[in-house]
């Protein structure tokens, strides 16, 4: 146990106490200026990296968010008369709650909408703190004394220990945040949002706390700013900074916390890197030589293109020689920052932390953590008691398109327990009835009724809390997650631990049993040994079978299946059916979209025919298939097509 402590977060370890020891040994103010700023920045970095990293989103107001903290920090010292933790309390607090307020309605956006959204932001900001001059002192800057601490003094060590201590800090809550099931729905939501929301999840509110916790971290790091300068100015916290922060991260690493903290240190020694020539060659001879590496392998793997791997070494090359040539260095810094900037996008998308960890990783070979072993399934999915009642009911429901009518009046009765089955031709309104259902569209007109009340309509989110699942025609997995993630993230009932107490890392038992009841799943689909495969490395088949076994982890009153079959092979069809049969077993109700009539036949109680979005025909299987307008409209056409593999609509 301990050992695998060291092993795991013995660099984490070593690190710190390296950097705590410095100033035992150096005693240089210039040193210790450019290590408080690191950790200053690897606060700020840390942030800005749950939204560009893990959220996937072009953020531009973390600079302003900087500022916004620092005079927030400034101030209340000097006019509230807060000591240095109240008045860093205020930064954090400034920054989350003015992060809540920008995400809320920018979040809505997507992409470059969202970039200039929070481009609009800084600029108001910094206009704020420039123009309102008799609370920020507008052009003039800002003074203030770094407050006393108990009575003492910080001296630079002591300042310096404070925000290393900092760091440490955000660093743990941010890892523990990560592994949990926050984490996992922060990379889900990037891989598909409307499975994110499909599972209960909420792309939505996890976009905005991940937005407005970055935004605290910039806080913070702005009130430890102002307490390190003791002298603010509005100028300091527009574009340029932006511009180098989105470098620290992407040269760093996305989505690492170490990743972040190398892009600090990069960012810290960038003046230096540009004024000492030497320092210069150094570093551009070092960046040609990962170019070098990173292209080399790149194309002996044919994992990049020629191009690609030869551009950034062309890039790196031109700033070595470029060195030499010119009179000054700081003068052309901007071009430098394109240079360096365009190498690592192209030649090292995941940053240097992330080329790097591919090697570390391999160096140190950590075997991931032994999995628990699987939940009793009575546990997981306790078996219903079905009295055949009513469960879901259309009421005359409606869906147009445009002039489309995808649906246009269906009254369908779902009784519990039953397996439904839905059939009907190609683009007959299968699909938008169920998307109708599970809120992925609102509906035109009708009604829907979930044990006789309203199901929440136009909500993806709502729906799946009240009861209903679903898996995706064309198939919505979390691509980057491994199958126990995926199946994990869904799991109803299993996240109680509120967020604060998820950072201090207190929330690893509710974790464990979310890990074995999940494998429970995976067993009942048969992926328990592809439990760690990424979803999107498992064959077809079985990011299929994946799907239904995350959708079973809603533990729902009702789940859609639609088109589960399409495009599998014959023995996965048999895999299927079984599985299908056992998820009735346990008293689930499900309706089951289909091409197969075989399938049909032998999964379904009950069969309801569309054709243009309109019942045609109702009753088990072997009555619709005798039905003449069923014959006309879709068996005909169907009994070719159910051999040949369906095309998926
Ligand atoms: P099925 O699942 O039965 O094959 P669909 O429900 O996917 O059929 O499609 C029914 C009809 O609605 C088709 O004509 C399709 O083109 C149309 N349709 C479905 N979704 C949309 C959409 N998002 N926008 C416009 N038309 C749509
Ligand atoms: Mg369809």
């Amino acid at each position: 146990m301990l050992k695998r402590i060291l092993l795991l977060r013995g660099t984490e370890i070593i690190a710190l106490m390296l950097l705590a020891s410095i100033p035992l040994t150096v005693n240089n103010s210039y040193v210790l200026g450019l290590l408080t700023l690191l950790t200053i920045y690897g606060i700020l970095l840390i942030g800005l990296d749950v939204t560009v990293g893990y959220l996937g989103q072009v953020n531009l107001a973390q600079a302003a968010f900087l500022g916004l903290g620092a005079y927030a920090a400034a101030l209340s010292v000097t006019v509230l008369g807060f000591g240095m933790m109240g008045a860093l309390g205020v930064s954090m607090l400034i920054g989350l709650v003015l992060g809540g307020l920008l995400a809320f309605p920018a979040l809505r956006l997507e992409g470059p909408q969202f970039a200039l959204a929070t481009l609009s932001f800084s600029a108001l900001a910094t206009t704020v703190l420039n123009e309102w001059d008799g609370l920020t002192g507008g052009a003039q800057g800002l003074s203030l004394n770094r407050p006393d601490f108990f009575g003492h003094a910080y001296d630079a060590p002591g300042f310096y220990w404070l925000c290393l201590i900092m760091l440490a800090l955000v660093w743990m809550a941010m890892r523990n945040l990560l592994a949990s099931q926050w984490g996992r729905a922060f990379e889900a939501l990037r891989d598909s949002p409307i499975a994110t929301d499909a599972m209960g999840v909420g792309t939505f509110r996890h976009k905005v706390a991940g937005f407005a916790l970055g935004s605290s971290l910039g806080g913070l790091a702005g009130g430890l700013y102002a307490f390190n300068f003791q002298y603010l100015q509005p100028q300091s916290f527009t574009y340029d900074l932006m511009v180098i922060l989105l470098l620290g991260v992407v040269l760093g690493g996305r989505k690492s916390l170490w990743g972040a903290f190398f892009g600090a240190s990069l960012i810290v020694l960038l003046p230096n890197l540009l004024s000492n020539r030497l320092l210069f060659e150094i570093i551009s001879a070092a960046g040609l030589l990962l170019a070098v590496a990173a292209g080399s392998r790149g194309w002996m793997k044919k994992t990049t293109r020629p191009f690609q791997a030869l551009a950034p070494v062309v890039a790196m090359g031109l700033l070595v020689v470029g060195g030499f040539m010119v009179e000054n260095t700081e003068n052309w810094r901007k071009a430098i920052f394109a240079l360096m900037l365009f190498s690592v996008v192209v030649g090292l998308p995941d940053g240097i932390m992330g080329f790097a960890a591919r090697y570390l990783t391999r160096l140190f070979r950590i075997a991931p953590s032994t999995l628990p072993s699987a939940s009793n399934l009575d546990d997981v999915l306790p078996l219903k008691q079905s009295d055949n009642g009513v469960l879901l009911e259309l009421k005359d429901l409606k869906r147009y398109f445009g002039g489309v009518k995808a649906v246009d009046g269906i009254c369908m009765t779902v009784r519990k327990g039953h397996v439904h089955g839905l059939i009907g031709p190609n683009g007959s309104g299968k699909s938008t009835a169920v998307n109708v259902i599970s809120g992925l569209y609102a509906p035109t007109a009708g009604e829907v009724l979930l044990l006789g009340i309203a199901l929440p309509t136009g909500s993806l989110f709502k729906v799946a809390r009240a009861g209903v699942s679903r898996t995706f025609q064309n198939l919505q997995l979390f691509g980057e997650l491994s199958a126990l993630d995926n199946v994990m993230l869904a799991m109803k009932g299993a996240y109680r631990v509120p967020l604060p107490l998820v950072l201090l890392g207190l929330s690893k038992a509710e974790g464990h049993r979310a890990q074995a009841d999940a494998l429970a799943l995976l067993e009942l689909v048969g992926l328990k040994d592809q439990a760690r495969v990424h979803a999107k490395d498992l064959t077809y088949g079985s990011q299929r079978f994946l799907e239904i076994a995350r959708a079973l982890a809603r533990k729902p009153e009702l789940l859609i299946l639609d088109e589960p079959a399409a495009g599998l092979a014959h023995p996965d069809v048999s895999v299927l059916v079984s599985i299908i049969k056992t998820i009735r077993q346990r008293g689930i109700t499900m309706i089951l979209i289909e091409h197969h009539m075989d399938v049909v036949s032998e999964l379904c109680d009950v069969v309801t025919v569309i054709d243009s979005g309109q019942v045609i025909a109702q009753g088990t299987a072997d009555e619709v298939k005798r039905d003449p307008k069923v014959i006309k409209a879709y068996l005909g056409a169907a009994a070719d097509e159910a051999d040949a593999t369906p095309v998926p609509a």
